[in-house]
């Protein structure tokens, strides 16, 4: 390949912004020189992604990823030097040198060549004879020539070897051809044959807006599958890639909003619309990965499901990968029988726009499914119910939305939130002394003795849900000794709830409340057998930025204050309750004052939090 000369590399790279260009797919904020957003390679909640303005380059502290913008365009997009060279110098208008072939380093360039082949014989086939009866189903379907030519809509004509012959005439291979996914080896061993036939094409483009794969759907009904897929490739991989986000990612950003529908014709028509910010995911149910690219933009996702697919598993599937992000998720079901499409046709935008703004919590429409799904008023039947939210409950790491889906949970339930908390943290220890059975009998030689050999050592058993926040208290404490005293003097050991860290903590005032430092592998060995020696092991591994402790300490503190009243106002108010029913006047006078005193202490806690904060 004739090389770019280094002299226009530099051009490209001067003529790049990196802010401008990092900024297309990360919200930044400016400190000084310096950028911070969240990374886009790594899931994180508080920013560790930085770009140096001035030095023109990125880090991120979390992943360790860095680099610069060619860099950055090449692992954000997934595509080679020379896509991300090609991209940037057509951004900032500078030509290129003709190249000759095509090189060996540029593995992935002949892929997206004979992607945009295709795209263009489809696009030309559909204005063809043959291509007529597809073109007339996606006018027919209510969408103009300008949205067909702009997504460039195609037709795969019916031959076996009709794209493969165009192909070939190019000098394409038929190895290159088959890893791009176009076409198939014949079973029979021999040649190759199309992997597109009789079926209408859309295009799907990476966030760079170059075609990687395509989506296809079958002209007759009696063709299997309806819809057929790019398979997987070295350019295209289906649980990353959102069809639209190309074009709607500004739009999404803009409105802070993403509509998620189910079909490539779904997006179409809310185009066409005038609805931008829309997308949907090819040929695969929603993932993680896609979750993660949608957070990138959006605030909130709606799902969009049609009347009769709201209920389905695929859908409450796409309901719970979304639920464990820390995106507001909605969800829009349509009348029976209607589908997106058909919405904005008969009833238009606004219709949409009303569903869109009214739609439930995808929690509640969770729960709504569980409840009519699952009889939830037996203990074994909640049971069953809380191991399948716990995923979710248990992946929900921020306190303040586990406390949220638990007050859901328990309402939708109806039962005491108290007990229901008590419930999950079983079953979160039922799971994870379940998982250590298992993992013990993998290691277990195949001996026959397996049953009869004792426990070596007592396990501490691992932190639940509610429990992680307090051990990592304790590690701070145990590594900081200077806030023991000062922690003394504003909790009290009872208001932690973790046994073990309950023990630690009553050792720790007891024993090392004016001590600068404390010796981690005495008390280790002192406390021999007792798991409470691997409680302080595990606490004095975490790390600390030293720099940060204070404020580490402080922010602790008041989420187990915050808890500690919580809890309290929850135990005080079903004592309340019990003390109403039982008709016993004084006392419903003084718990009532009570739950008042502590319900103003947590909100002068937060208050104080607040005011600190600004
Ligand atoms: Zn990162």
């Amino acid at each position: 390949m004739a090389r770019i000369p280094e002299e226009t590399l530099e051009r490209v790279r001067d003529s790049s912004d990196i802010v401008d260009v990092v900024g297309a797919h990360v919200e930044l904020r400016q400190r000084g020189n310096n950028w911070s957003g969240l990374c886009p390679f790594h899931e994180e909640k508080t920013p560790s992604f930085n770009v140096n303005a001035q030095r023109q380059i990125y880090h991120c502290f979390g992943c360790g990823v860095g680099g610069d913008v060619l860099k950055f365009v090449q692992e954000i997009d997934r595509v080679s030097f020379m896509e991300a060279v090609t991209f940037l110098a057509e951004r900032a208008a500078i030509d290129l040198p003709k190249q000759q072939g095509h090189g060996e380093e540029d593995r992935l360039d002949p892929l997206f060549r004979a992607h945009d082949l295709a795209t263009k014989y489809y696009h030309h086939m559909i204005r063809q004879p043959e291509g007529s009866a597809a073109l007339e189903y996606l006018r027919r379907r209510g969408l103009t020539d300008e949205v067909i030519d702009h997504e460039q809509l195609g037709y795969a004509p019916a031959g076996w070897t009709s794209f493969l012959e165009v192909a070939g005439r190019r000098h394409f291979s038929p190895d290159v051809l088959s890893q791009s996914g176009l076409v198939s080896p014949s079973r029979r061993g021999q040649g190759h044959y199309d992997r597109f036939r009789q079926r209408i094409i859309f295009p799907i483009s990476n966030l760079s807006g170059r075609v990687i794969a395509f989506g296809a759907r079958a002209m007759s009904d009696e063709d299997e599958p309806k819809y057929l897929n790019s398979p997987e490739t070295p350019i295209y991989h289906k649980s990353r890639v959102l069809y639209g986000l190309s074009r709607s990612r500004e739009p999404i950003r803009r409105s802070k909003t993403a509509l998620v529908v189910e079909g490539y014709m779904d997006v179409l028509s809310l185009i066409q619309a005038g609805v931008e910010n829309v997308v949907a995911a090819s040929g695969t149910a929603l993932t993680a990965d896609h979750a993660q690219l949608l957070g990138r933009y959006a605030d909130r996702v709606v799902l969009i499901f049609d009347g009769d697919a709201a209920g389905s598993n695929a859908a409450v599937r796409g309901i719970d990968i979304l639920l464990k992000t820390d995106l507001d998720v909605r969800v829009v079901t349509l009348p029976d029988g209607q589908d997106p499409d058909s919405l904005v046709r008969e009833s238009g935008k606004e219709a949409l726009d009303k569903l869109v703004d009214t739609a439930p919590a995808a929690l509640d429409v969770y729960l709504d499914h569980m409840v009519a799904t699952m009889d939830v008023t037996s203990v074994q039947g909640r049971r069953r119910a809380i191991e399948q939210l716990l995923p979710l409950l248990g992946d929900t790491t921020e306190t303040v939305k586990q406390d949220l889906m638990l007050r859901r949970v328990s309402q939708r339930f109806g039962v005491g939130e108290t007990a229901l908390r008590q419930e999950v943290e079983q079953s979160i220890a039922q799971r994870a002394a379940a998982d250590k059975r298992q993992h013990q009998r993998q290691r277990q030689p195949a001996t026959g003795m397996v049953d009869s050999a004792p426990p070596i050592q007592q396990p501490l058993p691992p932190p639940t849900v509610a429990h992680r926040l307090e051990r990592q208290f304790a590690a701070l404490l145990l590594q900081f000794p200077q806030y023991i005293g000062p922690t003394m003097q504003r909790l009290t050991v009872d208001e932690f709830t973790d046994p073990f860290v309950i023990r630690l903590v009553a050792l720790l005032k007891d024993r090392f409340c004016n001590v600068d430092r404390i010796e981690v592998s005495a008390l280790v060995s002192e406390l021999g057998d007792d798991p409470l020696g691997q409680l302080v092991a595990t606490c004095a591994l975490e790390e600390f930025d030293e720099a940060q402790a204070r404020q580490l300490w402080l922010d602790h503190l008041f989420h187990l204050r915050r808890k500690s009243l919580t809890r309290q106002i929850d135990d005080t108010t079903r004592r309340l309750r019990q003390a109403q029913e039982a008709g016993l006047e004084n006392e419903v006078r003084s718990l009532n004052a009570h739950v008042r005193e502590l319900i103003n202490s947590r909100t002068a806690l937060t208050d104080s939090q607040n005011q600190e904060a600004n």
